[in-house]
This record gives C-alpha cells, sequence and structure tokens, in this order.
C-alpha cells in the first residue's frame, strides 16, 4: 500500500512570519490525504508557533535535529523530552550535522534511541559524499550509516531512511534513477533485512538532495521511495506544493 511522505527542511532560514505565511498557504491548499504524511522542519523557535497554525491539519511537525540527553548542561541544545508533543518527526544524522558539527555513527544512534523513547518518529538521514561515490563506496557508507543509526532499535515501525547523497544537498546536482534505486536496495534494503529479517515493518525510505518539481518524479516513481526531503524547495509554497502533489500523484499511480 502506498505511504507517500513529503518532508520541509526548512534548515536555518525563514523569518517568524514568512514561516506562519509558508505553513498557512499550506495548510488552505493541501487536500487531506489519510495515507500520506506532509512534514515541516521549522527552525526550533518557531515550532511552537507553526504548530498553532496547523492545529486541526493533516500537516505535521518535525525538529531538524535533537540532543541524546533529556536535560543537563548542554548549552544551545534541546531534548527529546522538551520536543514530545511539540512534534512528531524529529530529523536525525542530517550530513550538515555530520559534516559541520562532527557528528559520528555512534551518536546519531543515540539520539534515535533517545528520541523513540520521547514517543518522537526520527528521520534517519544517510549518504554518501562525491568521493565515496567515485570510489565504488557508497552502498557500503550507506550500508555502514544504517546499521549503526540503527543499533539497539528493536521496533523500526516509527523510523523513516532519508537517503541524501551529499553531494546533492543544495547543489542542483542529481544522481540517476538507477544509482538511488541500486544504493537503497543495497545499502538500505540489504541492511534491514539482515538485521530485522522477522519484522514485517520497513520504513518509509525518502530520497533527498536537490529535489525540485521537475526532477522529482524521477525519485518518487520508483517503488522503493516512498516520498521526498526537500531543503531549498520546501521554502517555496508554489514549489513545494508542486512537489507533494507530484508525489501524491507518482504514488497513486
Ligand atoms: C536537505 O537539506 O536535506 C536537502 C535535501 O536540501 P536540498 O533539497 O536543498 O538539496
Amino acid at each position: 500500500m502506498p505511504r507517500p511522505m513529503i518532508v520541509g527542511n526548512w534548515k536555518m532560514n525563514n523569518s517568524l512570519e514568512q514561516a506562519l505565511q509558508l505553513v498557512a498557504s499550506l495548510k488552505d491548499s493541501l487536500t487531506p490525504n489519510p495515507n500520506a504524511e506532509i512534514v515541516v522542519c521549522p527552525a526550533f523557535p518557531f515550532v511552537i508557533e507553526v504548530s498553532r497554525v496547523l492545529e486541526n491539519s493533516s500537516i505535521k511537525i518535525g525538529a531538524q535535529n535533537m540532543h541524546s540527553a533529556q536535560s543537563g548542561a548542554f548549552t544551545g541544545e534541546v531534548s527529546g523530552s522538551m520536543l514530545a508533543g511539540l512534534c512528531e518527526y524529529v530529523i536525525l544524522g542530517h550530513s550538515e550535522r555530520r559534516s559541520l558539527f562532527g557528528e559520528t555513527n555512534r551518536f546519531i544512534n543515540i539520539k534515535v534511541v533517545s528520541a523513540l523513547d520521547n514517543g518522537l518518529k526520527p528521520i534517519l538521514c544517510v549518504g554518501e559524499t562525491e568521493q565515496e561515490r567515485d570510489s565504488g563506496n557508497a552502498s557500503a557508507v550507506v550500508k555502514t550509516q544504517v546499521k549503526s543509526g540503527l543499533a539497539d532499535v528493536a521496533d523500526i515501525t516509527s523510523i523513516t531512511i532519508a537517503y541524501e547523497p551529499i553531494w546533492a544537498i543544495g547543489t542542483g546536482k542529481i544522481p540517476s534513477q538507477e544509482a538511488v534505486h541500486e544504493i537503497i536496495s543495497h545499502g538500505i534494503f540489504e541492511v534491514l533485512q539482515e538485521i530485522y529479517p522477522d519484522s514485517y515493518n520497513i520504513p518509509r525510505i525518502l530520497y533527498g538532495g536537490s529535489v525540485t518539481p521537475q526532477n522529482v518524479v524521477n525519485f518518487t516513481a520508483d517503488p522503493l521511495i516512498d516520498g521526498v526531503l526537500v531543503g531549498g524547495a520546501s521554502l517555496d509554497y508554489n514549489l513545494f506544493s508542486q512537489i507533494v502533489a507530484l508525489t501524491l500523484e507518482a504514488k497513486a499511480n
């Protein structure tokens, strides 16, 4: 059964006014679809205000990150227990967190476990660098990230995995459909089968990296892919709503 999902990662963008305008427009224009998950991920200070606008809407809220500890002396950080009740989803292991803030597979795994303990649904991001791709290691890198990220996770019902080649994020470059299919098959599905041989629950799988209305169907046409994680284009109401519509249409066929 199709279970399309479209996630907008706003990163450190939008003023409060722009954020509220964007969600208000999305709320007014999107037709509720019980099988589809549409998620927006504002910056922390805007989560509460955005969630007020989204009351009685089917659009969900995600956080862009969290700390693994429940509380304590971690200046500038936000815990899963603080997000619980405000957000349904949390993006973990985004490549910008890995590369700019030194997050390791082990640290990301502790966050995944903590998110689940707090009732949040992790969107675990994985993906290879250009160099890893060029040396033919993309699937192996992704495999390690998935395996490490899900260590000590017994139940994968609430997990979403976003395959985001790092070299495609924010660059306008995109991988071929064949390459994405191959990496998701070998780097994600094989490892899931290995760790969870008896699980009936397969995480939703997203593609992310320079998604636009022009290229989204390249990815969502693949039956292995449930939807997309969108950065830049999620800041623009017209682009994001087209991506949502095109994804829902592709997944309805
Ligand atoms: C992202 O940040 O996860 C992302 C996919 O960004 P963009 O769509 O801008 O490449």
